[in-house]
């Protein structure tokens, strides 16, 4: 689904993913952890070409991140992305942020946004909140609007940055319960998160990036029970 080949990118002289290698299969769930400026946010915003590359290649389900512009389109299309901040439209209720993708991006008719709309909403417990704003909204539900809004492009693919950070503790746990349906249903996705218990639970694979290099690359639950280096120990201590 997705090939990283030594994929450079950098901010002027500044070199932030250094030559990384990745391959992530379909229907895996890869999380990603590691110092603040390590990269994890950048390398996302490769994946779905919100950042271009310097020098490798970066594949995205058969399509090349340096490719036509047709092609940049539908990477964007295929890689749904979900920020800390929910980012949704404050002046369109939870339905109408929902059926924007099917409306504007895959010309749906409204009838059918509409239904698309509703149904995701009930996927992610917000039915009855479908005429509300963002305003209106929690936290929690913001982000559970946000991911029901990028499901509604029929992504194949969910990139996470750090979904729960901006929320306070007791709403993290309905934020993550719907990852976890997705990740049941056999989306592919690709997590950034400090919620190691998550990643335990959740992944199927876990990458600890440093510096640019993706230090370690297996089993969650190895990986944290037996940290490889002290790196990643330092790293699991200072946020545990
Ligand atoms: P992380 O998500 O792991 O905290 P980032 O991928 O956001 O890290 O950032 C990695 C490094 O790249 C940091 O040193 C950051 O300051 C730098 N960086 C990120 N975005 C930009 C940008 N648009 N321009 C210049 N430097 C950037
Ligand atoms: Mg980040």
């Amino acid at each position: 689904m997705v090939e990283f080949r030594k994929v450079v990118k950098s901010y002027g002289n500044l070199d932030v993913l250094k030559a990384v290698d990745l391959a992530i299969d379909k229907g895996e769930i890869v999380f990603l952890i590691g110092p603040s400026g390590s990269g994890k946010s950048t390398l996302l915003r490769c994946i779905n070409v919100l950042e271009t590359i310097q020098s490798g290649d970066l594949i995205v389900d058969g399509l090349s991140a340096k490719g036509t512009s047709a092609e940049i389109r539908q990477i964007r299309l295929e890689a749904g992305m979900v920020f800390q901040q929910f980012n949704l439209f404050p002046h369109m209720t939870a339905l109408e942020n929902v059926m924007f993708g099917p409306l504007k991006v895959r010309r749906s008719g409204k009838v059918e946004a509409e239904a698309i709309a509703r149904d995701l909403l009930a996927k992610v417990g917000l039915s009855e909140r479908a005429g509300h704003y963002p305003s209106q909204l929690s936290g929690g539900q913001q982000q559970r609007v946000a991911i029901a809004r990028s499901l509604a492009v029929r992504p194949k693919l969910m990139l996470f940055d750090e979904p729960t950070s901006a929320l306070d503790p007791e709403l993290r746990h309905e934020v993550l319960q719907v990852m976890r349906q997705l990740a049941d249903e056999g989306m592919t996705m690709v997590v950034v998160t400090h919620e190691i218990g998550f990643a335990r639970d959740v992944g199927s694979r876990l990458l600890f990036i440093d510096k640019g290099h993706i230090l370690h690359d297996g089993d969650p639950k190895e990986l944290l029970a037996n940290p490889p280096s002290e790196r990643l120990a330092g790293f699991l201590q200072h946020i545990r």
